[in-house]
């Protein structure tokens, strides 16, 4: 099994999800005490979301290559980057690293395309509702991606820093997340993908009458996928 390098903290909140999908597969596929061979990185989202706000990109991009290498040098086998978007700088991390990153939206659209869906709504943060960086990778796969209003994106972003990655998790939201998800329904999304990885704690499969795409989720098992691929090649 290899090790994987977790760039994480962003927020912290669904990091700890990461850590517990990313043992509990290694668990349900090998038994018994076996767990995922992990290095964490943790930043301080309090400096990250700052030089985000200020839309220094570059502040942002330094610091996460920084890390990557530091993952690299201590071991890291393949890279995650636990947040959807802080992909806007995938390639930058990977070339830095020199080392596999797998992309968050690729196991995602693997997914939707396994149910046989082709028009997918996509929630996450402003950034990643709105910069081509993330929509283009799904439609390069074949994807349509609708996204709410601007005021609806305007809710979704707030409930995710303002609520989601400080631990919030509020019935009123929940609500405004199932509204928008109806009416993306109604504009013709097939699935929605929850692009951004805190949205899983405040809503589930029982807030939405189209299937859900966690990317928290579907990027964790992949992971476990891609560590164990010698495992595979060995066993099978
Ligand atoms: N975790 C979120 C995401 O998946 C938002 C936090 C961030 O800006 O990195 O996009």
């Amino acid at each position: 099994m290899k090790t994987i390098g977790l760039i994480g903290g962003m927020s912290w909140e669904s990091t700890q999800t990461y850590y517990r999908i990313l043992n509990e597969t290694v668990k349900a596929r090998l038994g018994g005490l076996h767990s995922a061979k992990i290095l964490l990185y943790s930043v301080d989202f309090g400096e990250v979301e700052a030089w985000m706000r200020a839309d220094d990109w570059a502040a942002v991009e330094h610091h996460l290559t920084r890390i990557a290498r530091r993952l690299k040098r201590a071991g890291a086998d393949l890279l995650l980057i636990c947040t959807n978007t802080m992909h806007r700088l995938a390639a930058a991390v990977e070339a830095a690293a020199e080392l596999p990153l797998l992309h968050i939206a690729d196991p995602t659209a693997d997914a939707i395309k396994a149910r046989g869906l082709q028009r997918v709504a996509l929630l996450g943060t402003r950034i990643t509702m709105e910069a081509p960086f993330y929509r283009q990778r799904l439609e390069t796969g074949g994807l349509a991606v609708l996204t709410p209003t601007a005021s609806q994106r305007q809710q979704v972003d707030e409930i995710i820093f303002k609520e989601l990655c400080l631990g919030k998790i509020l019935p009123a939201s929940r609500i405004v997340y199932r509204d928008i998800i109806a009416d993306l329904a109604a504009a013709g999304a097939q699935g929605v993908i929850l692009g951004c990885t805190e949205i899983g704690l405040l809503i589930g499969p029982q807030d939405s009458p189209l299937p859900l795409f966690d990317t928290t989720e579907l990027h964790a098992q992949a992971a476990v996928e891609m560590a164990m691929a010698e495992v595979n090649r060995i066993v099978g």
